[in-house]
């Protein structure tokens, strides 16, 4: 399962980092979310409660930061927002990669593809601040 798999990368990520900081407990981890990725943040953060469970970042909250996708079109140099639709079928927004503007297919996806850890907080060891 794809959305397992990438999060649990992003879940050793942040256990990685919390035992090289021997953090206490991990409070709060984000994420940003690219609405490209094919996955809805509702799933990702059940996933992630999930792998967490029995960590230091059990109980961690977890805010999603969801992105908006931007293309840079090779045809005629627009760069800006991709307009999405709400699929039919699935619980996901749908975007097609062609430019708006000029119908072109030759484009590049600037943002909306992310899909990793924008920050941990944590309890460390020598106080009660947040990392
Ligand atoms: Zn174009």
């Amino acid at each position: 399962m794809h959305s397992f798999r990438t999060t649990s990368w992003m879940v050793n990520i942040v256990l990685i980092e919390a035992q090289k900081r021997h953090a206490k407990r991990v409070a709060r981890v984000e994420v940003d979310l690219g609405k490209l990725v094919c996955f809805n943040p509702a799933q990702l953060k059940s996933v992630f409660v999930q792998l967490l469970e029995d960590t230091v970042a059990d109980n961690a909250e977890i805010i999603i930061h969801t992105i908006d996708p931007e293309i840079k079109c090779n045809q005629c140099g627009r760069n800006g927002d991709l307009p999405l639709r709400k699929s039919e079928t699935f619980d996901v927004q749908i975007a097609s990669l062609t430019c708006p503007d000029c119908g072109a297919s030759d484009v590049d996806i600037t943002k909306g593809k992310e899909c990793r850890i924008a920050g941990i907080g944590m309890v460390l060891p020598s106080s009660t601040d947040f990392y």
